[in-house]
């Protein structure tokens, strides 16, 4: 079964295949390290462990890059602010981004690179397209010809004959607007004032990099100047990633990015969650108010990502609803004692949910389509289980392909420590207070009480536990 994706360039699925041996070489945009990430940028993230998982499942390696933006107009702000060094004020939220991801159970990926390692690889691709006379020089700045490469704005499908090259905006800012298309910034001259301390020198002068050369230069030196899979928010597209083909590209002659991959916005009443708004929360706002990561990654996970997902507080109950299901169901099978019946019927409904399961993912991961099949076979399993007609082994072969689908999902309740009974632990408690006023016949009593509800005391070094017999 091939893994069918849509690539933002071409409007169509395409099949995904790596160009160089079994590895897909992948690059997703990461985080500017200037403040917590918000669970709108956890979305974009969510996905793209989803998608690592899902290329993983259909057989493939992958070598990944995701980028830390510790320079840009934001972080460089910050620290001048803060009066502190660049590296000061973001290594608290890089810090904070991988814990998240902890949380989050994101899979690590193979590289971080952060902007701040790569000055000399920009440089280069500075200086080839300078040479190639695609870049050019002004005032200690150096900035991209958008002219000199005919198929720009072919990713965001830009009509370029319709809109005006303003030159007279602000050619200078990492982030703007289609209306305001204009050569853009590959090196900024050094601004005391805006920059403080905070500059590297360069044949052109003191500076520092703009933002998409950071990416170009990240992307081409770890995975090479042709990837096949890069993803980000549908915020990058524009102009982020129409740069980074430019820049790319125009260094290197050939075709940067085979598919492009973009995941829409998490709005808030109907609006994108964003710093700039105000009205976003961060996981920790979410983890104070005692939902826990893996209810905040079911949510995330859980819609299509070419579909707007509007975050209310509902939805994340919704989300715990959703996962408390799953977790009874597993509950039960697991303590299932019958022996197995060797009910056909049982391996069918298995094996069909199985192939529909990967169909799903297949076609541009419909996760809808995967998370369907899974609650189907919930269904179907609770019913097997209500007629007494599931035995130990049938039990086993489904709780194994829960496992299996958890490799993708990383999120199913399949791992959680069991819950101990109070009055079990109050027993416990008992016994070791007997035990100790060696009063044999009271610790005897609560060992026996203990034992008759199914548990086992376990004497350890740290004090004794229960076990399940
Ligand atoms: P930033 O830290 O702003 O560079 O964003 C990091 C990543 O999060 C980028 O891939 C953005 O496209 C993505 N992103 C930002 N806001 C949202 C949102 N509301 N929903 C989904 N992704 C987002
Ligand atoms: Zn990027």
């Amino acid at each position: 079964m091939d893994l069918h994706l849509y690539n933002t360039e071409s409007k169509t699925k395409e099949i995904v295949r790596p160009r160089h041996g079994d590895t897909i070489l992948m690059y997703t945009c990461g985080p500017t390290i200037y403040n917590f990430a918000h669970i709108g940028n956890f979305r974009t993230y969510v996905f793209e462990d989803l998608l690592r998982r899902v290329i993983q499942f259909f057989g493939f390696k992958i070598n990944q890059a995701m980028n830390l933006t510790d320079i840009d107009d934001k972080t460089i702000k910050g620290a001048v602010q803060n009066g502190v060094t660049l590296k000061e004020f973001t290594d608290p939220f890089k810090k904070a981004f991988f814990e998240d991801l902890k949380t989050l159970n994101i899979q690590p990926v193979e590289h971080y690179p952060p902007a701040t390692a790569f000055i000399p690889q920009m440089l280069q691709i500075i200086e080839t397209l300078l040479k190639k006379g695609i870049a050019y020089k002004s005032n200690g700045s150096v900035y991209y010809s958008i002219e000199k490469f005919p198929t720009y704005g072919r990713l965001s499908h830009l009509c370029m004959d319709e809109l005006i090259i303003n030159a007279s905006g602000d050619n200078n800012a990492d982030e703007y607007e289609k209306d305001n298309l204009s050569d853009f910034v590959l090196w900024k001259a050094y601004d005391s004032e805006r920059d403080g301390q905070i500059y590297w020198e360069s044949p052109y002068g003191k500076g520092r990099p703009g933002w998409h050369i950071e990416c170009s230069a990240m992307a081409m030196d770890i995975l090479g100047s042709s990837i096949d899979i890069h993803c980000g928010g549908v915020d990058n597209m524009f102009p982020h990633h129409e740069n980074e083909i430019a820049q790319s590209e125009g260094c290197s002659g050939h075709k940067f990015v085979q598919h492009w991959v973009h995941v829409e916005h998490l709005l808030v009443d109907h609006k994108k969650m964003s710093k700039s708004l105000g009205n976003f929360y961060t996981l920790r706002d979410l983890l104070i108010q005692g939902y826990t990561g893996q209810e905040v990654r079911y949510l995330l996970l859980s819609c299509h990502y070419r579909s707007q997902l509007n975050f209310t507080f509902p939805s994340l109950l919704a989300a715990r609803a959703s996962l408390r299901r799953i977790e009874d169901l597993i509950v039960r099978l697991r303590s299932i004692e019958m022996h197995g019946q060797n009910n056909k019927h049982i391996y069918d409904t298995l094996n069909s949910a199985e192939k529909s399961f990967k169909e799903a993912l297949s076609d541009d991961i419909n996760i809808s389509a995967a998370l369907a099949t899974l609650f189907d076979l919930i269904r179907d399993l609770n019913t097997f289980c209500d007629q007494e007609a599931i035995g130990r082994q049938e039990a086993a072969a489904a709780l194994k392909l829960f496992e299996q689908w958890d490799q993708v999902l990383g999120v199913l309740p399949l791992h959680k420590k069991e819950e101990i009974p109070n009055d079990l632990l109050e027993f416990l408690h008992k016994r070791e207070v007997a035990r100790k006023a060696k009063n044999f016949s009271v610790s005897d009593q609560m060992r026996e009480a203990i034992f008759s509800r199914g548990y086992l005391i376990e004497d350890t070094p740290n004090g004794a536990r229960l076990k399940r017999k």
